[in-house]
Parts: structure tokens; C-alpha cells; sequence
């Protein structure tokens, strides 16, 4: 953090009462913390417009259409890797249950692999012995990674993210290559995924177009909308959200979460748009308790939170530092 704030000129710091280096403080607070305390500090503080309170809204609903994805997403990617695991199974004719928890990602991609390691006499990626380059010694995990980049939109699976030893028997480790780059190698579950990940998976990976009633590789489209306003959301260089700007946020989200072929009459997509509509129309709630809302979900999910506020202070940074 001392590091961050280095970086960032006096003159160039936003000029609205919640600035960066509030932010930042509340991060550190939320990472290092017990969450009673800081309650306390953000209620009695300065997070009380309403400018705020819609950043906060804005926030919320991007949890809840996370939420409202969940069996959509968990369907398809369960799918996807039960079509990969099987064509492996018949075409090697190996008996249902076989499964390979011996190879490593480092073991089944080539030195160098462009966008992952570059140099093969001294390569940060492939850095001992037991992470060459080999194929697999049941000649299932070579044509898994085969199989993965067939169902990958754009042909690049982001295999950084993922743990080949768990291809065989965690759909999750499967889904994780179809997500960004960065922030997604710790994370096991939907649950544990930010929803960008989540939105990531569905553009990247082909599965997901059996589920939605339009054509993902036309723009614009519900999805990649969906991306892109929450995208402005975390990369914007403050937290002010105007009432307009909310409004289309809302309905960016709802379009995708009401979505005919699946989502529809999907029971928690459902759930989400009726929680989204509340949200957005309630002015009965206080500032207060928008924010204890927002740090209810902060304890429930603490280290996804935590890595989305990282990547905001990320995002805003740059944004200071090239502008
Ligand atoms: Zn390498
Ligand atoms: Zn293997």
C-alpha cells in the first residue's frame, strides 16, 4: 500500500470527499481487521452521499447477478467438463472412473508457450525438473488440454489459472481456464469467483451459448454489455455513480439476468432480479445501512471481496498514473 501511495501525485488525487487513499485505508482496514471496527469507522465516516450509496448499489448488484448466474454457470461447466472427460474415456476406450492426478499444467505445456514462459534455457515457469515438459502417462491430461482449447471462443485458455492434476475429477479447475488472466489461482469454487470471472467463462467458453437466445460472437450483446458496465464501475477513478448512470447499470444486468432461453425461468436468476429491483428502488433504507449490507457481504466472502478491491486500487492507479 505505502508503495501505491507513492505512486500517485498529490495533484492528480480525485476530488471527491471518499479519495483514493481512503479507499485504501478502508482496504488495508479490510484486510487487516476485525470487521467490527471498521463498521464503525465507515458509518460514522464519510461514506454517506448519495453518490456513494449508488457506488454501493452498484456493488451489490453486481453480487447479486453473480448470484443470480450461479446455476446457469455451475450447469455449463459441469457439462463442458463432462464432454471433455468422456470423448477422452471412449475415444481411449478406458474404463468410466480412470482419472490421471499426476500431471502438472507445467508438465503438459510446451517450453516456451507464447503469453506464458519465454525462455527455455532459464524459464521462471518451468523451473525444476519435475515441471518439463511431458505428456501424460494415461494420455488423458494432454488431450484434456487439447480438448479445453477447442471449447475456448478465442483459442487461449488461461492455463496460469488452472491445476491439471484436478482436470479429471473438479469441473471448477476446467471453468478456470476460460476465465482472465490474473486473480483466478486461488479460487476452487463459484462461490469463491468474482463475477467477472464468472462473465469471463460464459463469453470464453462455447458451452454457454446452448443457454442464451443470442448469438455471443454478434456486438453488442446482453453479455458482453454486462461485462463492460461493471467493468466502468470497478475501473472508474472514483466512486461516484450518478443516478442515470445507475439506472442503466441496473437495467444492463437485468437484461442479461431475464434472459429468454435460460435465465428466464431459472429460479435464481429469478431470485436476483427481484433482489435487483428492490435495490434499486428502496430509498426507505439509510446510508448506514447500505453499508452494513455491503460489509455483510465482505465478512461472507472476505477473500473474494478483498481481491475485487484490489484490482479496483489496481485499476485506479493506473488510471492516475497515465492521465
Ligand atoms: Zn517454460
Ligand atoms: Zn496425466
Amino acid at each position: 500500500m505505502l508503495q501505491v501511495k507513492a505512486r500517485m501525485p498529490k495533484a492528480k488525487r480525485p476530488l471527491t470527499h471518499l479519495t483514493f487513499d481512503k479507499f485504501s485505508n478502508l482496504l488495508e482496514r479490510i484486510v487487516a481487521d476485525p470487521f467490527s471496527k471498521l463498521e464503525g469507522y465507515i458509518v460514522n465516516g464519510n461514506l454517506v452521499e448519495t453518490k456513494d450509496i449508488n457506488w454501493l448499489k452498484c456493488f451489490l448488484a453486481t453480487r447479486t447477478t453473480k448470484n443470480g448466474l450461479r446455476s446457469l454457470v455451475e450447469g455449463d461447466s459441469f457439462r463442458v467438463h463432462q464432454k471433455i472427460y468422456s470423448s477422452i474415456t471412449n475415444a481411449r476406450k478406458l474404463s468410466p472412473g480412470t482419472s490421471c492426478n499426476l500431471c502438472l499444467t507445467e508438465n503438459l505445456l510446451y517450453c516456451p508457450t507464447k503469453g506464458l514462459c519465454s525462455h527455455f534455457r532459464n524459464c521462471k515457469y518451468h523451473n525444476s525438473a519435475q515441471k518439463q515438459f511431458r505428456p501424460c502417462p494415461s494420455q488423458i491430461c494432454d488431450a484434456f488440454w487439447k480438448e479445453i482449447g477447442f471449447f475456448h471462443r478465442y483459442g487461449k485458455p488461461s492455463w496460469k489459472n488452472t491445476k491439471a492434476d484436478q482436470w479429471c475429477t473438479n469441473h471448477w479447475q476446467v471453468a478456470k481456464c476460460f476465465m482472465p488472466l490474473d486473480g483466478y489461482q486461488d479460487v476452487s469454487s463459484f462461490d469463491d469467483t468474482d463475477f467477472n470471472g464468472i462473465i469471463n467463462f460464459m463469453i470464453n467458453c462455447t458451452e454457454s451459448q446452448r443457454s442464451l437466445s443470442f448469438n455471443i460472437a454478434n456486438q453488442p450483446n446482453a453479455l458482453l454489455e454486462a461485462r463492460n458496465i461493471v467493468r466502468s464501475i470497478r475501473h472508474s477513478p472514483d466512486l461516484m455513480v450518478t443516478d442515470d448512470y445507475l439506472a442503466s447499470f441496473f437495467s444492463t444486468l437485468n437484461l442479461l439476468l431475464t434472459d429468454s432461453k435460460y435465465l428466464a425461468s431459472d429460479s435464481s436468476a429469478k431470485e436476483a432480479v427481484i433482489k435487483l429491483n428492490q435495490l434499486e428502488k428502496d430509498a426507505n433504507r439509510t446510508p448506514a445501512e447500505y453499508v452494513r449490507e455491503y460489509l455483510q457481504e465482505v465478512r461472507e466472502t472476505k477473500k473474494v471481496i478483498t481481491l475485487e478491491l484490489l484490482q479496483f486500487c489496481k485499476a485506479t492507479v493506473k488510471f492516475h498514473s497515465s492521465h
